[in-house]
């Protein structure tokens, strides 16, 4: 059979199995980069922050941050792994024009933890995600392309080198790969990259933001038939944000699948994935590791992190997102399958900020959980990036827990505040969204419902008081929704002498 359509990407998963791995770059937030003293701050004027060493010139000898080592092995106890008692940097050799040493000092077949895991929950189920290795290296410069329009080195008129990231220490995870989850490959790897952030996050040895490239993830797929060798994989780079991840995968996935129903065969190379569209681009043909002719680094003494330096690491290691997530569960009084939502949709700490702004647990998931989530769904943003603050929500639930609001206008008031309208208190006052419970305001609408409505008037003067919910219906129409339904319905029942 032969298509040269897409297949939907349940077609794809109907046919094949999705193998995934993931290889993340975390740049720690170290004061001074990996092998010299140069300072780390991002953003400074370019080639300010450049030594020597950092700029491999001849004669330069490097010597390691062991600020770095220690934030590396604190990630690999964090991961469970083993911490090699000794180990060795290596030179990866190749040429970039933003490495000036035109070799990488990075760590080859001696990483310094190995052998970890990683267990995320879909669905309420555990999957367990293999750590294969966490090592150490250096960042290389940015280069610059300017005088063209897409900042690329297409069409650019020339290029510039700023080498102030150039020996900022980098730590590689790389997962071992991942079979057997079929439809939900796109899904682990996202709660994976989200498990993994948060992780490195409590530990602060990095800031892991994604957007501005202190964090980096390349996702490998690969594809075979069932009862079948796994297929070639490829490489995506230039994964930025958490819901790339995802996507990165899903295209993938259905873009190989495309490939194998009509007999191509896969090449391994590396990909990347572009923001706008969705899908993955190719880029070049991917290198072995014999292309780079790594050698032990001969510049620097082996590692050998003393035993009772890592077991005091490990002993000081800080309350894991895990273990969090079961003891906010708790304080929250939600399941386990409810916090995992709450994860999911990346809640669990606007919901506590919101709380500690003064709303109850039940009061701030509402609100993330609900209208915010649904409208961060609707925009495809990110949930933090929704346009309302844990102070904005906790205010407006304080609102409606004095009866200041009621839930259909506290939902209007949050349109206001997402549109970028203000504060609650502000957005009431621009589009007059209070509740009305001033009975003379009030009783105009009552006397309207109860001359539009004799039936089920006369059944509330008999005494079936159940039927006023009827009329405060009626009231609450003609007033848009901005009366206080119990004010309401307390005038209904002494207005008909019921009460
Ligand atoms: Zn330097």
């Amino acid at each position: 059979m032969s298509t040269t359509a897409l297949p939907s990407y349940e077609d794809a998963i109907a046919r094949y199995e999705p193998v995934i791995g993931l290889e993340t770059h975390v740049e720690l937030g170290t004061q001074t980069k990996m092998f010299c003293g140069c300072p780390t701050v991002f953003g400074a004027e370019p080639n300010t922050q450049v030594c020597p060493v950092c700029l491999g010139l001849p004669g330069a000898l490097p010597v390691s941050n062991r600020a770095a080592i220690e934030a590396t092995i604190r990630i690999g106890l964090a991961l469970n792994c083993d911490i090699a008692s000794w180990c060795r940097m290596a030179r990866k050799n190749y040429f970039y024009p933003d490495m000036p040493k035109n070799f990488q000092t990075s760590q080859y077949d001696e990483p310094l933890c190995v052998d970890g895991y990683v267990d995320v929950e879909i669905d309420g189920e555990t999957v367990r995600i293999e750590i294969e290795r966490v090592h150490l290296e250096e960042d290389t410069g940015k280069s610059l392309h300017v005088g063209g329009a897409t900042g690329r080195i297409h069409g650019a008129t020339e290029s510039l080198v700023d080498y102030n990231r150039a020996g900022i220490p980098l730590v590689e995870i790389v997962t071992k790969p991942v079979p057997g989850i079929g439809a939900r490959a796109p899904e682990v790897a996202k709660a994976y990259v989200t498990e993994l952030r948060d992780i490195i996050r409590s530990l602060n040895v990095s800031d892991v933001r994604m957007e501005q490239g202190s964090m980096r993830c390349d996702v490998n797929t690969s594809l075979n038939l069932p009862g079948e060798e796994w297929g070639t994989r490829t490489e995506t780079k230039n994964v930025n944000s958490l819901r790339s991840v995802e996507r990165a995968v899903r295209s993938e996935i259905i873009r190989q699948a495309m490939l194998l129903n009509d007999g191509i065969r896969i090449f391994q190379e590396t990909r990347h994935f572009q923001e706008t569209t969705g899908d993955t681009r190719p880029g070049r043909s991917k290198e072995t590791a014999t292309d780079y002719r790594y050698f032990p680094e001969p510049d620097l003494v082996p590692m050998a992190p003393d035993p009772a330096w890592v077991a005091e690491l490990k002993a000081a290691l800080p309350e894991l997102p895990s273990v969090k997530r079961a003891r906010l569960a708790e304080e929250w009084g939600i399941s386990a399958i409810d916090m995992q939502s709450v994860v999911n949709a990346g809640a669990i700490e606007l919901i506590e900020e919101t709380i500690a702004a003064g709303t109850s647990a039940a009061g701030a998931r509402k609100w993330w959980m609900g209208e915010l989530a649904r409208r961060a769904n609707e925009a495809g943003v990110e949930l933090a990036e929704v346009g309302a603050t844990p102070a904005q929500v906790a205010q407006l639930q304080g609102l409606v827990d004095a009866g200041k609001l009621n839930d259909k206008l506290a939902r209007q008031v949050l349109e206001g505040v997402v549109a970028g309208e203000g504060d609650p208190a502000a957005v009431i006052a621009a589009r007059g969204l209070g509740v009305v419970s001033d009975t003379g305001a009030l009783t105009a609408a009552v006397d309207a419902a109860i001359a539009e409505n004799p039936d089920i008037a006369a059944k509330i003067r008999d005494g079936k008081l159940a039927a006023a919910g009827a009329l405060v219906g009626a009231v609450m129409k003609t007033t848009r929704g901005q009366a206080d339904a119990k004010t309401v319905r307390d005038l209904i029942l002494s207005r008909l002498g019921a009460a």
